[in-house]
């Protein structure tokens, strides 16, 4: 095969490794188009027909993407997923709209751009001005419907990430949440991202989807453009751009070694149990949000689900999920684990996370305010449709429920009274594992008090660094701060397992799966763990080289 190169001008970039791997492929640059200026100029009478038949272009793309993504959200979800895009393609198809951009543009002879703008801005209003909810949930329709015409009116083809074409590099400033609920390993070979949080909800949806990732790369935006041959080393955080002929060469043989490397690993995985040089057996579990993960789980050789993440779910929705919607989506997500051991997350939303059928209110210091438990205890609909459905499903697979954000014990008491009283009226005597996540310094000091509530108690390093570190697990400013296995954090750790007693406690968070201080973590006593699917394999392999102690405080 020959190497591909072109004749742009080679740049090299030093970022941070956020996921391993070497990739190499076309820059797609993404920008939230809603944010951006777009040019407004005058046009005169003769352009018009011009202006109006990009409009008319516009909106056909967009029809024909909308069709598309429908398509493609029902395989992967549901047909309620689906309908959402349909229901926007029939908002295009209605002739209102396009005789109103019409008629905007010969009275007030600016372009399509603006055109769209101001129109689609004003619909939006109408429609959060009116008093029934359904009609106000329409504005935001109209929001995703304006950023697809424009992005199709500057020429990028108007697709969700998940459409993008294959071998694509995804170069953004920051992703978002929503963003990434269609980021899939199908198109997406690589990421570059201006972020460099290692904590960053980005950051863990590339490492669960084995996709190599660099981030904190300054200057990355005037570095590359959209089509740019660009390779990727998610372990080094080394980034080229326009690669020269021996650049390609030595990505090549590179690439070779590395995928016989993962081969042995994967093999060693699925047939060996995760055993220290000294004989500790170690329960290797997988971080999952998707069927797809699951199924990389259980393939790779994870012992069970850890932490299967629900939040893609409810934020891909656009209205509140039924509890017998949320358990058909549990039912086809867990089938490859079946028979496995589960724990499924409560919904850990708030702060960055916001389904737009709840219309959380706007708060000064959301990282600090309601998320996870906090928001499941102000929407107890919210609460009762997931623990109905999680029950409804743990007649056919092994389940755990894990609680989010758990500062309180009322946090734990709460959720743990609605079970029982669900499993009375379900009939069901045999009830999950209950689980708290202790994510913050808060909880891990008053473990002795919240072990009386729970099962198990699942570390989520994530959180807890963020908040034991005071420094935002999306903010790159802060990121030397964010130090997931700093003494203080290890401590609590060590605390938490030794206040828990009997109860077991394991680690969810990403300091789990990194190879060159998994020693330092199981030898605060963790002896299980749960890391991205993508890890499962090089993890089971960095446990089988290595040797831990049984830490003093434990021995006597
Ligand atoms: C964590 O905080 O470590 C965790 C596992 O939860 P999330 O990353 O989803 O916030
Ligand atoms: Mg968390």
């Amino acid at each position: 095969m020959s190497p591909q190169i072109n004749n742009n001008r080679m740049i090299s970039l030093q970022g941070k490794g956020i996921s391993r791997g070497l990739a190499k492929g076309n820059a797609f640059v993404y920008l939230d188009i809603l944010h951006r200026d777009s040019e407004l100029y005058v046009i005169d009478s003769a352009h018009i027909d011009e202006e109006k038949s990009r409009i008319d272009r516009a909106i056909r793309d967009v029809q024909q993407g909308l069709i598309i993504d429908a398509k493609h959200i029902e395989k992967k979800l549901n047909k309620n997923a689906a309908a959402i895009f349909l229901a926007q393609e029939s908002i295009l198809s209605d002739s209102t709209i396009l005789s109103e951009l019409k008629r905007i543009l010969e009275e007030d002879l600016i372009n399509a751009e603006q055109v769209v703008r101001t129109v689609f801005r004003l619909y939006a209003r109408k429609f959060r001005e009116m008093d029934n909810p359904l009609f106000q949930d329409k504005g935001d329709d109209i929001d995703d419907l304006s950023r697809r015409l424009l992005l199709s009116l500057s020429g990028i083809h108007a697709h969700s990430l998940e459409n993008l074409p294959p071998q694509t590099i995804l170069v953004a400033r920051r992703l978002l949440p929503s963003d990434t609920v269609f980021l899939s390993r199908d198109s997406t070979v690589g990421v570059l991202a201006e972020f460099a949080g290692m904590a960053a909800h980005a950051a863990l949806l590339a490492r669960e989807l084995g996709i190599p990732c660099v981030g904190g790369i300054s200057d990355l935006f005037e570095s590359v453009n959209t089509g740019d041959i660009v390779i990727v080393d998610g372990t080094t955080g080394n980034v080229v751009i326009n690669p020269d002929i021996s650049a390609v060469k030595k990505y090549d043989s590179s690439r070779i070694i590395a995928l016989k490397i993962q081969a042995k690993a994967l093999k060693i995985s699925r047939a060996e149990k995760a055993t220290t040089l000294n004989g500790v057996n170690i329960s290797v579990m997988a971080n999952a949000r998707s069927k797809e993960d699951v199924k990389l789980a259980i393939e790779g050789g994870a012992d069970g689900i850890g932490l299967f993440r629900t939040e893609p779910f409810f934020l891909s929705s656009k209205h509140f999920p039924t509890d017998i919607e949320f358990a058909d989506f549990l039912r086809y997500s867990l089938k490859p684990a079946q028979g496995k051991y589960i724990n499924v997350r409560l919904l850990d939303i708030g702060a960055d996370k916001n389904p737009i059928y709840l219309h959380l209110p706007p708060e000064p210091d959301p990282f600090l305010g309601r998320r996870g438990i906090r928001i499941l205890r102000a929407y107890p609909e919210l609460l009762e449709a997931q623990l109905r459905a999680i029950l409804e499903v743990s007649k056919e697979f092994t389940l755990g429920i894990l609680i989010p954000l758990v500062v309180t014990e009322e946090d734990i008491s709460i959720v743990v009274k609605m079970i029982r009283e669900l499993a009375e009226e379900l009939c069901i005597s045999d009830l999950p594992r209950i689980g708290a996540m202790i994510e913050t310094p808060a909880a891990a000091l008053s473990v002795s008090l919240l072990k009386q509530h729970v099962d198990f108690f699942s570390i989520g390093s994530n959180d807890l660094t963020q908040y034991t570190m005071v420094a935002g697990r999306e903010n790159p400013l802060v990121s030397e701060y964010f130090i997931d296995d700093h003494p203080s954090i290890l401590r609590l750790i060590r605390l938490i397992i030794d206040e828990a007693g009997s109860i077991p406690v394991s680690i969810c968070g990403e300091v789990a799966g990194r190879n060159e201080i998994l020693a330092k973590i199981l030898n605060t006593g963790i002896r299980s763990i749960s890391v991205s699917a993508s890890l499962v394999p090089d993890i089971k392999s960095t446990v089988l080289k290595t040797m831990i102690y049984e830490p003093d405080y434990r021995k006597n």
